[in-house]
């Protein structure tokens, strides 16, 4: 027993996997795509992808946000737990790969839920906001340069409802937050980043060491 979070062995978190991810065909199919590329460490873990849609199902969650799309693992994970009236606005500027996501989208029968926006992040938060979206979404999930963290979070807090959660992976960003003699530039920006949402009273906050480290911020 312990009281304390397990570091997971390879053999521990093998046996996690066996009896926790429930991954379907077509999220198997995208990650097995995704690995033919150099950048597949961009997608996230299967067991982080079933966590973060049971807590949209939790939330009964209809609109939501994907900062950072990739090859769209994030947001079909999460349009499949959204009702069918649901909505994932997803943002990215990489049109090679969210050409693949868009395929798996497709496949998956969910495309009519997510809507695509192909320009950077900061200026489609910003549209939303100018639109009157404020106090609209209930989750938003942010995986995009880490360099932009605080600019995004900040953004989504406006988004979100009250109760309403935002996401931010890679929090614990491979261990490199904890050592201090690491000093570059990306890795001091999640630093200061996770200070800040430390002491920040406008959220409720857990950090979930479940991959790369996942923030779970829930706005009051
Ligand atoms: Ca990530």
């Amino acid at each position: 027993m312990a009281n304390k979070t397990l570091g997971l062995d390879s053999n521990l978190y093998q046996y996690f996997q066996q009896v926790s991810v429930r991954e379907v065909d077509i999220l198997k199919a995208l990650r097995e795509e995704t690995q033919k590329y150099p950048t597949a460490r961009m997608q996230i873990a299967p067991e982080q992808g079933q966590f973060m849609a049971l807590l949209v199902q939790l939330m009964k969650a209809k609109k939501t946000l994907d900062i950072g799309v990739f090859t769209g693992y994030s947001a079909l994970v999460v349009a499949l737990a959204l009702p069918s009236d649901g909505q994932v606005i997803a943002c990215d500027v990489d049109e090679k790969m969210t050409q693949i996501a868009q395929q798996f989208w497709q496949k998956a029968g969910v495309s009519h839920k997510i809507n695509l926006q192909l320009a950077p992040a900061l200026e489609t938060l910003d549209h939303l906001i100018a639109q009157g979206e404020n106090n609209t979404f209930d989750f938003a999930f942010i995986d995009a340069d880490k360099s932009n963290n605080n600019n995004y979070y900040e953004k989504a807090l406006w988004l979100v409802k009250p109760g309403g959660l935002i996401a931010i992976d890679n929090v614990l960003w491979g261990g490199k937050v904890a050592d201090p003699d690491i000093k570059d530039n990306r890795t001091e920006k999640i630093r200061n980043f996770n200070q800040k949402l430390h002491q920040d009273p406008r959220i409720a906050l857990s950090i979930v060491p479940i991959a790369d480290g996942l923030t779970l911020a829930l706005k009051k």
